[in-house]
């Protein structure tokens, strides 16, 4: 390597992020140290982005990705229910490309202020390009929100809107009539989805189940399906689908888009009843939209339905109705 490992971690991955005061110790020693303070709980997450993989070979911008590696991490504590805190990066370069480090340390250190999570260590290797983000939150102690805590008679909601990000694949895959300004906009949700952190405190307490959507939102909420042993019914013509989404795709391609495309990060959680004269109060307290879309009701497994109260089924192509 023409640049030695610990010049090029204390010029591109040193001092990222604001001043934490649970941070006792940062990049520099054998282990970071963090003090958790009395009474909260430590929240850990980490994810991995190989190339090739989970990010284009090629033709990307390494400022983009060093925002999407710990945004997606910092989504998985915002659905915990936790505060930001800090975070490590374990990175694994083919060779030193200063212009490529300048810009991914450009990208992580902006997203690292803005989402409040302190770069506090990791490791540096050689070898297939790849990076694995581990974040840490806090959270009052017992105040988890999990997946397990769903009960027949909630309601299910939704944040933000959906399909944005699976249409930035779209985009890229049949770059195509869609005006630029307009693919530029699917881009920016693909590459710099928003933790709903704030969204995550709020719902403490209130929530009785959560989970960010990652993989799509009929594939998400199975996982709260399962882990609280109740169905959920979709009213799918609730299901707010992103504006641009809705204009530049046929309505059966953005329901798809909105219901099975992964990557836009929003919340989905359940609410019991009593809780709901809140939703107003918290959306604008997390500053998102804040939409419910079905209900919680006995049984097991999805249910997907439309107006006129048909099964929609989904595969990956698109959607078939079934009676
Ligand atoms: P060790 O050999 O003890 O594992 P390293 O030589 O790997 O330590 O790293 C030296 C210091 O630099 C450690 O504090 C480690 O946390 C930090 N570090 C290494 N790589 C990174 C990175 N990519 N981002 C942030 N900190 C890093
Ligand atoms: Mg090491």
């Amino acid at each position: 390597m023409a640049l030695g490992e610990f010049e090029l971690i204390r010029r591109y991955f040193s001092s990222l992020g604001p001043q934490h005061p649970s941070v006792t110790c940062g990049v520099g020693d054998d282990c970071a140290l963090l003090s958790i303070p009395f009474g909260y709980e430590l929240a850990l997450s980490i994810d991995t982005l190989v190339a090739g993989v989970h990010f284009p070979e090629k033709n990307y911008s390494p400022h983009l990705l060093g925002h999407r590696a710990l945004r997606v991490a910092a989504s998985d504590l915002a659905a915990a229910g936790a505060a930001p805190l800090a975070f490590t990066l374990a990175l694994t370069l083919p060779f030193v490309d200063e212009l490529w480090l300048g810009e991914f340390s450009r990208g992580l250190s902006e997203a690292a202020q803005q989402l409040s999570l302190t770069l506090i260590g990791g490791d540096t290797t050689c070898g297939a390009l790849s990076m694995s983000v581990q974040v840490h939150g806090l959270i009052s102690k017992g105040r988890m929100l999990k997946r397990s805590g769903a009960a027949v008679g909630d309601l299910v909601y939704v944040s933000g809107d959906l399909g944005a990000a699976r249409a930035a694949l779209d985009v890229l895959e049949h770059p195509s009539t869609i005006p630029a300004a307009i693919s530029a906009t699917f881009l920016q949700r693909y590459w710099q989805p928003e933790p709903r952190l704030q969204l995550g405190v709020q719902l403490r307490g209130v929530a009785s189940a959560c989970l960010d959507i990652s993989d799509g939102l009929l594939a998400d909420i199975t996982h709260i399906a399962e882990a609280s042993q109740i169905a959920i019914e979709i009213e799918s013509w609730k299901v707010p689908i992103n504006a641009e989404v809705c204009k530049n795709y046929s309505s059966s391609d953005a329901l798809c888009f909105a219901l099975t495309g992964g990557d836009d990060y929003e919340l989905c959680f359940t609410l019991p009843e009593k809780n709901s004269g809140q939703i107003n109060m918290i959306a604008e307290a997390a500053g998102c939209s804040l939409t419910c879309i079905g209900r919680v009701v006995e049984g097991a497994g999805v249910r997907c339905l439309d107006q006129q109260n048909k099964l929609l089924q989904f595969d990956r192509n698109g959607y078939r109705h079934f009676q």
